[in-house]
């Protein structure tokens, strides 16, 4: 299909120093948990983003030097000549596809605390670590900062041999540049501090030294924070920043605009609204004439277009739009928008990094296995038979793997208990701040509904011989997961009420079943439910109370970088907080909570609790079909398998792989995977690959 005129603007070329991007498509550094330590895997995974469309692909951070040094959170490294190689990698997988490679030279100061290679870390003076390390840094003296100058320029030149195009300056998300910035961390009394022009002095010379040094065939882009700091809702506060940036607008050939906060700049969706930046950096183009990129989680093209028409920024810079999507340009280009595989905002990607372990993705499943297992975005193998294939739950494992077999051009039927599909995601899509949720559904089901060899039952929930009387050569199950009232121990799970006491799970939330009185949410589960749901009954006026037996609110959201905002919501909603509490008993008036250190005892006054808890795979179905087959499952007269929820209650991401991982399997070779360093299954096993073989 040709593209709508309207998005050409998005096509443009554009000239960035002595190198042009071949339209406006610029994936921003983003982090991938793989860094120096799985070069392979991330060379093929940004190579997909190039043959995608990505005009400009970037690496994530990259240290320039042992004494920066994040593990547990891999980042890239330019630290000497094995890194070259190990860039190459990327680089002439990107340049295949006629796309610029930026690289993203970084120094973490306070926040790298050096735990791999017990370097002292530096920084502006001595102060405690950023992350939470018992750590402090030792202040940099002059001969420091000369140091620091020298090991950028040599990671600047290793970064042009390794083929890249683009050199950053790093100067935000505070880390070191942006301390010598801030006038409220910077306190020195030599030429680094006090005055602005003092301030901005390091980034001054890095930014000229790099161009000096690499400047006749890299362009160089400097990482800036438009603003100082966020204020009361939100509201930015630009302090001295426009100055600043007034101060250097002409020095570097690109600027790359994001704000202060990165909890808000890469917000998830529940907080962050798309093109949430605007307000922060709108006076940028009107103070330098070079060019500007900025993020925004950017997935609609008219939004995109509206962005660069008015002025606000001439790329559009994407890290998590990029990665659910490795194709979006191009689709935006062949006219195929309605394709685009949406961002839903749940930052599932950042936990790999957090983590420290390979990047995943809700919406993309095939994020991060382009090189361990071959995986494409866009491509399935063709089928290998002519064998039907029945998917029982339209969830979202279910719906990928009918996606995918239908795609690998399968005959598949798809039957369905309810009227419509989704299962969680769209259950969960109605709770507060979650309708991007639906995009999961929304994908999958515009794209089966175009395949004439997909077929759709709805109302249709299947028993035992329903099974075996559609007489498919396959069933997968992927009749999902069930809320359960009971508490886990940490060794069983264990009845918490007598049977008339008003307790409920999510999935009466989620149907409607509200608590018409003071409630308790109890949240054992940890991740981002237990606070939406807790928002949801607050939402009908009753007063809420969220227990938990960690310490903290939301705790696995740590990890996507959203359980500091969680806490700020529930306490602005008047939701009264129980930390580090366990649930032993409720009578249906009062709850029994007891500390989970001393073990002390309070009661407190409920009518309703709701257990965010654990689930119940819903395998009736599968053990149905085991004793009709007097539990040998190769006596079956169709292969079966259970996927999903029903396998194993899981996040969305992994619900969505494990339905992608069935369809790609299904009749094929399955992957052995062993993770550990690059690694790689082959026609004759799987072979760890260290680096440079
Ligand atoms: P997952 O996350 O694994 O996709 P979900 O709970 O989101 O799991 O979805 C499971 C879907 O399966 C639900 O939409 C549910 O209605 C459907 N389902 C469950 N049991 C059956 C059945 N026996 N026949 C047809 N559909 C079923
Ligand atoms: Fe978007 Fe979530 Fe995928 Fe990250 S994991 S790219 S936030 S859909």
């Amino acid at each position: 299909m040709p593209r709508d005129p309207r998005y050409d603007p998005l096509f443009e070329p554009i000239d960035i120093g002595p190198v042009t991007a071949p339209n406006r498509f610029y994936q921003v550094p983003h982090c991938t948990g793989m860094g120096w330590l799985r070069p392979r895997m991330v060379a093929e995974m940004r190579g997909v983003k190039a043959e995608g469309g990505w005009g400009v692909v970037c690496t994530e951070y990259n240290s320039i030097h042992p004494t920066s040094d994040d593990l547990p959170h891999p980042s890239a490294s330019l630290w000497d000549q094995s890194d070259i190689a190990a860039h190459r990698l990327m680089t002439d997988k990107v340049h295949e596809y006629g796309a610029l490679a930026g690289a993203e030279l970084w120094y973490g100061g306070a926040r790298s605390a050096n735990l791999l290679t017990r370097d002292v870390p530096m920084d502006i003076a001595s102060m405690p670590h950023m992350s939470g390390n018992p750590f402090q840094t030792r202040a940099m003296d002059k001969t420091d900062i000369r140091n620091l100058r020298r090991w950028h320029l040599d990671a600047a030149l290793r970064a042009r041999d390794a083929g890249f195009d683009i050199v950053y300056v790093y100067a935000t998300h505070t880390y070191l540049l942006s301390n010598f910035l801030n006038p409220k961390i910077n306190q020195r009394s030599d030429e680094y501090g006090g005055s602005l022009k003092n301030r901005i002095r390091l980034v001054r010379e890095l930014i000229e030294e790099t161009k000096e040094a690499v400047g006749d065939r890299c362009a160089v882009a400097v990482r800036f924070a438009a603003d100082e700091e966020i204020g009361e809702d939100g509201v930015p506060i630009h302090g001295e920043r426009r100055d600043m940036l007034g101060l250097l607008a002409e020095l570097p050939d690109l600027w790359d605009i994001n704000i202060a906060n990165y909890a808000l700049e890469m917000g998830v969706a529940r907080f962050t609204a798309e093109a949430a930046l605007e307000p922060y950096m709108d006076y940028v183009k009107s103070v330098t004439s070079k060019p500007v990129v900025t993020v925004g989680r950017f997935t609609s093209p008219d939004t995109m277009v509206s962005q660069i028409k008015r002025g606000i920024t001439d790329l559009i810079g994407a890290a998590r739009p990029s990665i659910a999507d490795p194709f979006l340009p191009r689709k935006i280009n062949e006219g195929l928008q309605d394709d685009i595989r949406e961002c839903i905002g749940c930052n599932v990607c950042y936990s790999g990094d957090s983590i420290g372990v390979p990047i995943r993705c809700t919406q993309n499943p095939t994020m991060g296995e382009e090189w361990r297992r071959g995986w494409h975005p866009e491509h399935m193998p063709d089928k290998a038979s002519d064998s039907s294939v029945l998917i029982v739950g339209g969830g979202p494992t279910g719906l990928e793997a009918a996606r995918a077999l239908g795609q690998r051009g399968y005959k598949v039927m798809l039957a369905e208990t309810g009227t419509e599909l989704g299962g969680r995601v769209t259950r969960e899509a109605a709770l507060p701040g979650l309708s991007t949720y639906a995009r999961v559904r929304d994908y999958r089901v515009q794209q089966l509904v175009q395949m004439s060899n997909v077929e759709i039952f709805y109302d249709s929930p299947l028993g035992a011989q329903d099974v075996i009387d559609v007489g498919a050569d396959h069933v997968a199950l992927a009749t999902g997961a069930t809320w359960l009232t009971q508490r886990w121990t940490g060794q069983f799970a264990e009845d918490v009420a007598p049977p008339d006491a008003s307790l409920l799970t999510p999935d009466d939330i989620m149907a409607g079943r509200m608590p018409d009185g003071p409630t308790l949410v109890y949240d054992e589960d940890g991740y981002y439910l237990g606070g939406v749901i807790a928002e949801a009954v607050r939402a009908t006026g009753v007063p809420v109370t969220l227990a938990t037996p960690s310490d903290v609110v939301s705790e696995w959201a740590g990890n996507t970088s959203e359980r500091w905002r969680v806490r700020t919501r529930l306490q602005k909603l008047g939701i009264a907080l129980e930390l580090a509490q366990e649930l032993s008993w409720f009578d249906g008036q009062a709850a029994k909570l007891s500390c989970s250190y001393s073990g002390a005892e309070k009661s407190l006054p409920f009518e309703h609790v709701v257990m965010v808890t654990h689930r119940a795979p819903n395998d009736a179905l599968w053990h149905d079909l085991l004793a009709m087959a007097d539990g040998d499952v190769d006596a079956l007269p169709f292969t079966l398998q259970r996927i999903g929820d029903c396998e194993a209650p899981t996040i969305i991401a992994a619900a969505v792989y494990s339905g992608h991982r069935y369809a790609r399997e299904l009749e094929a070779e399955p992957h052995l995977l062993h993770d550990r360093v690059d690694v790689r299954q082959t026609p004759d096993g799987v072979h760890l690959m260290p680096f440079g073989q």
